[in-house]
This record gives structure tokens, C-alpha cells and sequence, in this order.
């Protein structure tokens, strides 16, 4: 029997139960396509209507396999919206993925005009070339806003409608359909098809198919999004331990926190590269930083400020490199033109506090970031997120900026709330740094501390009868003594003004003893009428300066003596020098302490030496650190009732004596010298602008920063004053100062195993003559000068400083000329003995015969050489710094 095709449309269409039955038990889209001997998809289902409904359970479960091996969100929703678009006939559909950023939500394109024939890799959008609009802008921002499907049958009449991606794409949207995609209430991506093919919009129906593709595709982009939280999660569960692990582990020092925390999490950071940038945390400014605002010299500051006040200054940043090579980098006083900081942001996170996301730092016109490549890979900046690191007192410590995500997309609001996760964690370990910190300094404290009780420096009951001796006298202790008969005895034993010329500029300890300087030392606060007007206990006084004279090491030159010549030239710039006319009584007693506190304990050797070998001082002190410490030395001095001269001024008067004696001490930095040097010039230069002395002297009373500065300036006149001394003095005193150089350079060798530098290096003697001319000439004189044209008494110290230079040139010219000769002989002999053999050997004589020339030149010119150090009885009389002074020889 044959089948007509009519037959068969008779038969079909009178039975139409079992057409659908069968269409949809054996008719499939394959079937159709090879029907038509076309490629599936080029079939227009379309003319298959009811059929495509079958084909539809082919494609759930495509995609369902789809799902099952990778979830590739991409791929599967690609294949639903190619559907789409050939189920409603629009022209194109795109997916736009709802993500957050800087707080601010906002929809980029994740597959962009998709249509019946697009291949996924022309649709799926590269990071880089994302088109991204807030909610507010587009019919597609308003459904994820509204989270409301709609359908616009006319854009033109929507004044939700934008022509902002039209225009970009150079097309014309006419109508759309739109759909949120949500995950329970939150929008994970809106989808959209645009232009109806076959018609003036979409339909009910082409609604109705669109929202139940779409089901699929939300459960995909679902499973998508809990894979990536549950990533984030993971990933942050990873940073969490790993920075807490890391950051309870070690706290020391507090970058090496801060950079084994960042190292530790690098792995999971998921980007190329990032930089930490450490933030100056000091908050009071030096005095010496102070002065030159104060004086109008320099504008305040008027830069950014954190939330807290602090200047915004990046002493240090630390550079991840994760991309190709790992490297770090650190680099400190980051050049405000260095990469990581010429864009601003870091300053600006810094002064605001806030998280900045930038995702495309090219097109960025607020930051302009470094556009050319970083380094020879060629790696630029593209996207770039930026955190503060806050501390618990709620101070921005630093800033960490991440650069580029790895898989080159933005960074989103996982990655700002993971990154601010672990930059709260740094944070935290700061402050833990900071408590461990105070705590290492209340260690290092208590050992130094001991250190001090250990020296024993306090006068004890048995020595102060050296000088107040009332158990000879009286046959009682100084405390059962009235303040009259302690004074009887003391007019009796003190030296009075005139025996060893403490009023001198000249003066020298040389005929003195010890004991004689700490009696003259009594003696000066009597001369300048302090202990009876703030009420000096005497007993105090004299406990008082002798534990100072205790204070102070038996070291080759910064012993006591050199503290006494520092209070006496202090002492005698007051009175002789007419200092004293601007300064009240309390400061003048607060001036002339400092001079006689400001090397107390000090070690014979340098700030750089502490450093060098880790002494505890310099964990203590980040600058200045032995000036530092004779200040706190000098405070913990009269911390002690029993030595506390200042014990009967009122809180006010204290205060001030110690704000005063604070800048005094930490003055003596010979590194300070230069920042207060024009400071001191330009009050010497105003003092002659007036003719009347009293209003120069009014108005200089009233200065208070003038009067620091010209204090901070004596205090070095004083240090420095023994280059100002007769010859014969200066001569002997150079050689002291040069012989702890070179036990320090001795040191160096020995306990640090380093090459000490030439001053300090025992076998360069011989250029000590160079060294005090290039010391004069670009160190002292200009103190002198100066203080000589400010106050003409002062004149005895510039008469000696040129002296002494002139000596100290002949006898470098007298060394060069011998050294000139030497080499002459050198060069002559050279030439002789090239020609026979021995000439290393000659060679080993010169230079024997050099270092020769050196100690000679000392030994005849300087009258005297430097003995070994030995340890010394204290009170010796006649107990000399230098400790032997030979004859000359010839
Ligand atoms: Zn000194």
C-alpha cells in the first residue's frame, strides 16, 4: 500500500492526538536539520514552532551536561540566549553581571550581542573592553534596580532608556525585553534581547519564553555566583589564618610585620602586584623642625593630613612583584614621583580614609596613574584597589593598593571586602607591634636603667663629705644642718670666682681635680645668684653634682671633665659673653645643668656605633639616640628627691625648666648643627639692626623661639669650645677627642670586624692636622664668627679659634711638605731600583718610614703622647683625662 502525501495530511490532520504524540516522541531538532540537509543551526525553527518545544528538551539537557562537566557560566548561557534569540526572534541578547564597586553598584557586559548565529568567543567580553553603567543610567540599570522583568515596545516612549551604549556600538535599539536575574533577593544579572525581527515588539508569548529559558540560566548563573562567594570565602578563610598565623607569630620590628604578613598572603591576594606604603606616625614635630615655621623661615605645613592630623608622609613602601618573576622591593623615602605614589591615591586613601576601586587606570582623570610599563615585562597598570590599613585607635598606618586581578577583571566587592579583611588584620598587628614596641622600650628601660643604678653614681653619705663637711665641722650629718651652716662650710671649701678663672673663656681643667671641678661647678650656681632665689637645698646642690661628676664615664674624652668644660663655657657665655641679658634666672640655672647633664653616661663612642652594634640605646632612640640618653640620664638624675635641685619651683616654673633643658641637650647632635645654623645668622643679623641695645634686649626676652635657637646654638659653642682654647690646650684635647676615635675605629675592627673610617683609624694619625683644618673651616668657625658679631665679649673664642687653626695648618703643611719629600726620594729611588731587583722590599720601608713620619710629627709637635687607657681610682687628685703629658723628647 502506498502513503500519498495528501493521505497523510488527511490522516495527521484528522488525528491530531497522534501527531503530537509522535512529533514529540521522535521528532527532534536533528531530525528536522537533516530533513533539510542544513546544519542545525541554521535551521529557522521558526516554521517549526510546536516543534521547537520538543527541541527545547534536547537543549535543558545539553545544557545540564553542559553544567555537569565545567561550570562555565559563559558557555551555557551563551547557548540559552542564541535560543532565545531564535524562539522570539530578537536580534540580538546580552547578559550583564551585577557586581558592586567602591560601594556603588553598577551592571558590566559579560556576553555582549549574542544573536542566532554568533560562536561565543565574539560574544563573551574581554575584561578590558567591559562597558559598565551605574543602575541609574539605562532600562537595564532600572530592572536591576527594580528587580522587575519589563517589556518596552518603544525605547522612545521609556524615559528609563539610554542611547549611551547605542551610540557606543553604533546601533539602534527600538524595543527590548529585560529580566534580573536574582539569587533569593539579591540581582546577580539582568538579560536583555533586543529589536524584535519579525514584528513592531515582543509579545506576550516571546515574554512568556523568554522568562522560562531564563530559568535555566538564572539556576547556572546561580550556581556561578555561589562558586565564586564560596571561592571568595575560601580565599579569605585562607588570608584570615594565614596573616593571624603570621602576625602572633613574630612581633618584632614593625615592618618586618607588616611584610611577612603581605608575604605570607601573596598567594591569595589574586592580583599581579601590590604595594604597601607605610605612614610617618609621629604626630609632634622636633623643636628643630618647629623653628623654622615659627621664625616665618619656612610655610606650615599645609599638605594632606590623615584623619588624626598627621602630615601624610610615606617613609617606606614595600613592593609585591607576583606577576612573571616574584620579587619584593622595598623602597624607602619613596620620591613623590615613584610610581606607586604619582598618582595621588595612596596620599588620598591616606587623607580620606577610604577604599578606592578604580577599574580602569588609564581612563582615570581623577589619579593619573604611571601609563607607561612598570618594567621590562612590560606590565602596566589597569585596574587598582586601595585600602587604608587602620589600626585599633582607629589611625591609618598605612595604605596597601592592589594592582590588575589576576584573571584581569575589576576588582569587586569580594575583593574590596577580602583585601579590607586582611588589611584590618595589619592594622591590628600594628598596634600589637606597638604595644610589644612600648613594652621592648620598657625592657630596654629597665636595663639601661639598671645599667645606671649599677654605675653607682648616686653621692653617697661618706663622699659628700668631701666637699660639705659637716661631720668635721659639726659632728652631724649635712640633714641635721641649718642651710646657714651648711653655706659657712661651703664658702669655706669652694674655690670662689677667681682661683681657677671660671670666668674665663681660656679656662682649663688641666691644674684641676676632679673634686675642684664639681666644687667650681657648685660654685657657678652661687655666682649667678640661683640657689637661694628658687630655693636650692644645699645639701642638694652639692649631692647633685657630685653624682653628675659620677655620671660621667672614666673614658679618654667624653668624661666629666668635658662635661664641667661644657657647663663652664655655658656659664661663662652667659656672664662674660652677656648672654645672660636675655634670659631670666630660672633659665640661666636651666642652661648651665644642661651644660654639665649633656654627656652624662656617654660610652666613648658615636650614634653611628650604637647602631652598628645593636646597643639597646638604639633600640630606644630612633635619632640623637646618646643625646637622648644622656637627657633621660640627666632626668633620672633629678627624678631623685635627694639630687632634685629643682624640687622647690612651682609645676609651671619645672615645666619650662625642662622644656629648655630637652632642646639643650639634644642640641649637642652635631647633626642638628646645620638645620639651626641660618636660623642663628639671621637673629645675629637682626641684633644690628637696632641701634638702641635695651629694645634689641627687650624684644629679645620676649622671643621665646629666638631664645631656644640662640640657647641650642651656645650649647654647641660649648661642645665644640675646646678648639677655641690657647694652644697648648687645644692641642692636648684634640689628641684626646682623637684617641677615643680611635679606640672606636679599634672597636670597628675588632667586635664589628669593619674598616673604620679615616678619622677613626690609628693608622691615619699622622692626618689628624688635616682633619682639625677641614673641622675648623667647616664646623666651627662660623660658630664663633658669629657669636663674636653678635656680642663683641665673645671675641677671646674666635681669637683662639683662628690660633689654633693656624697651628694646626703648619703642622699639616709641615706633614705634606715631608710627605712631598718622601715621595721625591720615592719616585728617585723608584726609578734606580726598577732596574734592580729588591724593589718591593723598598717599597715596604717607605712605608714604614711614612707611618714613622706621623708619629714623629706628634710626638715633637704635640708635645706628648697618648698613654694606653688604663682604669683609674676615682677621686684620684690630680686625675687627668689625658693621663700622661711627657716633655718633649728632643
Ligand atoms: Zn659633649
Amino acid at each position: 500500500m502506498s502513503v500519498t502525501k495528501e493521505d497523510m495530511v488527511k490522516f495527521l490532520d484528522g488525528n491530531p492526538d497522534f501527531a503530537a504524540n509522535y512529533f514529540s516522541k521522535k521528532l527532534k531538532a536533528g531530525a528536522i536539520a537533516s530533513v533539510l540537509k542544513r546544519p542545525e543551526s541554521k535551521v529557522d525553527f521558526e516554521s517549526f514552532r510546536e516543534v521547537s518545544q520538543v527541541e527545547e528538551g534536547e537543549l535543558m539537557f545539553d545544557v545540564v551536561k553542559d553544567m555537569q562537566e565545567s561550570v562555565n557560566m559563559e558557555k551555557v548561557v551563551f547557548k540559552i540566549l542564541k535560543r532565545i534569540c531564535v524562539l522570539t526572534h530578537a536580534d540580538r541578547c546580552s547578559l550583564f553581571m551585577y557586581r558592586q564597586r567602591n560601594g556603588i553598584a553598577e551592571l558590566a557586559t559579560r556576553l555582549f550581542n549574542v544573536s542566532k548565529d554568533s560562536e561565543l568567543d565574539d560574544c563573551i567580553v574581554p575584561p578590558d573592553s567591559e562597558i559598565v553603567f551605574p543602575l541609574d543610567i539605562g532600562i537595564v540599570g532600572n530592572v536591576a534596580q527594580t528587580k522587575k522583568p519589563v517589556n518596552v515596545k518603544d525605547v522612545t516612549q521609556n524615559s528609563n532608556f539610554s542611547t549611551f551604549v547605542d551610540e557606543l556600538t553604533e546601533y539602534t535599539t527600538r524595543n527590548l525585553m529585560a529580566t534580573p536575574i536574582m539569587n533569593g533577593k539579591d540581582v546577580v544579572a539582568v538579560i536583555m534581547a533586543v529589536n524584535k525581527t519579525t514584528g513592531p515588539y515582543f509579545t506576550a508569548e516571546d515574554e512568556d519564553l523568554f522568562s522560562k529559558y531564563l530559568k535555566v540560566a538564572t539556576l547556572n548563573l546561580k550556581i556561578h555566583q555561589l562558586n565564586y562567594l564560596h571561592n571568595c570565602e575560601t580565599r579569605k578563610g585562607q588570608v584570615l589564618l594565614w596573616s593571624a598565623n603570621k602576625v602572633f607569630e613574630e612581633l618584632t620590628d614593625i615592618e618586618r610585620q607588616f611584610h611577612k604578613a603581605l608575604y605570607t598572603v601573596r598567594a591569595y591576594l589574586n592580583c599581579d602586584r601590590y604595594s604597601v606604603g607605610l605612614l610617618d606616625m609621629t604626630k609632634d614635630k622636633e623643636f628643630f623642625d618647629i623653628w623654622p615655621i615659627l621664625m616665618g623661615e619656612q610655610a606650615p605645613y599645609s599638605g594632606p593630613v590623615t584623619p588624626d592630623g598627621r602630615e601624610v608622609i610615606f617613609y617606606k613602601v614595600i613592593d609585591y612583584i607576583l606577576h612573571g618573576k616574584e620579587d619584593i622591593k622595598v623602597i624607602p623615602n619613596p620620591p613623590a614621583d615613584h610610581w606607586a605614589m604619582v598618582s595621588g591615591l595612596p596620599t588620598y586613601v591616606a587623607e580620606s580614609g577610604f577604599i578606592c576601586n578604580i577599574m580602569n587606570a588609564a581612563a582615570e582623570e581623577m589619579f593619573k596613574f604611571q601609563s607607561e610599563p612598570l618594567d621590562d615585562s612590560g606590565w602596566t597598570i589597569k585596574n587598582v584597589l586601595s585600602l587604608p590599613i587602620v589600626n585599633k585607635k582607629e589611625e591609618i598606618v598605612g595604605v596597601a593598593t592592589f594592582y590588575n586581578r589576576k584573571d584581569g577583571k575589576p576588582f569587586d566587592e569580594s575583593d574590596e571586602q577580602l583585601m579590607e579583611a586582611l588589611t584590618q588584620f595589619l592594622g591590628w598587628s600594628a598596634l600589637n607591634t606597638d604595644t610589644y614596641d612600648k613594652m621592648n622600650k620598657l625592657e630596654n628601660r629597665k636595663d639601661i636603667a639598671q645599667d645606671m643604678v649599677l654605675y653607682h653614681v648616686k653621692c653617697r653619705d661618706d663622699e659628700i663629705q668631701n666637699i660639705l663637711k659637716t661631720r668635721e665641722v659639726y659632728g652631724t650629718e649635712p640633714r641635721d644642718c641649718e642651710e646657714e651652716e651648711l653655706l659657712a662650710i661651703l664658702k669655706k671649701e669652694l674655690p670662689g670666682p677667681r682661683k681657677f678663672e671660671i670666668y674665663e673663656f681660656r679656662f682649663s681643667d688641666f691644674d684641676c681635680t676632679e673634686m675642684d671641678l664639681v666644687k667650681c661647678g657648685i660654685q657657678m650656681y652661687y655666682e649667678v645668684g640661683v640657689v637661694k632665689k628658687f630655693q636650692v637645698p644645699q645639701e642638694v646642690l652639692v649631692r647633685f653634682m657630685y653624682s653628675l661628676s659620677k655620671g660621667y664615664r672614666k673614658i679618654t674624652y667624653h668624661n666629666w671633665r668635658h662635661g664641667f668644660n661644657v657647663g663652664q663655657t655655658m656659664f661663662t657665655l652667659l656672664t662674660t659673653g652677656n648672654l645672660k641679658r636675655y634670659y631670666t634666672d630660672l633659665e640661666v640655672m636651666a642652661m648651665i645643668t644642661a651644660g654639665f647633664l649633656h654627656d652624662i653616661d656617654h660610652r666613648g663612642t658615636n650614634n653611628l656605633y650604637q647602631v652598628k652594634s645593636g646597643n639597646p640605646l638604639a633600640k630606644l632612640h630612633g635619632s640623637s639616640i646618646l643625646e637622648r640618653h644622656h637627657l633621660d640620664f640627666g632626668k633620672f638624675l633629678l627624678a631623685d628627691e635627694s639630687l632634685n635641685i629643682f624640687q622647690n619651683l612651682n609645676r609651671r616654673q619645672t615645666e619650662h625648666v625642662f622644656h629648655l633643658i630637652d632642646i639643650a641637650i639634644i642640641a649637642t647632635d652635631l647633626a642638628l648643627y646645620f638645620k639651626k645654623r641660618t636660623m642663628f645668622q639671621k637673629i645675629v643679623d637682626l641684633s644690628h639692626t637696632y641701634e638702641d641695645d635695651k629694645k634689641w634686649v627687650d624684644f629679645m626676652s620676649l622671643e621665646t623661639t629666638r631664645k631656644e635657637i640662640l640657647m641650642a646654638m651656645m650649647m654647641t659653642a660649648c661642645d665644640l669650645s675646646a678648639i677655641t682654647k690657647p694652644w697648648e690646650v687645644q692641642s692636648k684635647v684634640a689628641l684626646s677627642v682623637a684617641a677615643e676615635f680611635w679606640e672606636q675605629g679599634d672597636l670597628e675592627r675588632t667586635v664589628l670586624e669593619q674598616q673604620p673610617i679615616p678619622m677613626m683609624d690609628r693608622n691615619k694619625s699622622a692626618e689628624l692636622p688635616k682633619l682639625q683644618c677641614g673641622f675648623i673651616d667647616f664646623v666651627c668657625t662660623f660658630v664663633y664668627k658669629e657669636f663674636s658679631r653678635f656680642h663683641g665679649q665673645i671675641q677671646p673664642m674666635l681669637d683662639g679659634i683662628l690660633n689654633n687653626r693656624k697651628e694646626w695648618n703648619a703642622l699639616k703643611e709641615e706633614y705634606e711638605a715631608k710627605l712631598k719629600v718622601l715621595e721625591e726620594e720615592k719616585k728617585a729611588k723608584e726609578e734606580a731600583a726598577a732596574a734592580k731587583q729588591g724593589f718591593c722590599f723598598f717599597i715596604h720601608l717607605l712605608y714604614l718610614d711614612l707611618n714613622g713620619i706621623g708619629q714623629h710629627l706628634m710626638n715633637i709637635k704635640l708635645y706628648h703622647v697618648m698613654q694606653p687607657t688604663t682604669p683609674v681610682e676615682e677621686h684620684q687628685e690630680g686625675q687627668r683625662h689625658v693621663q700622661s703629658a711627657r716633655a718633649p723628647e728632643s
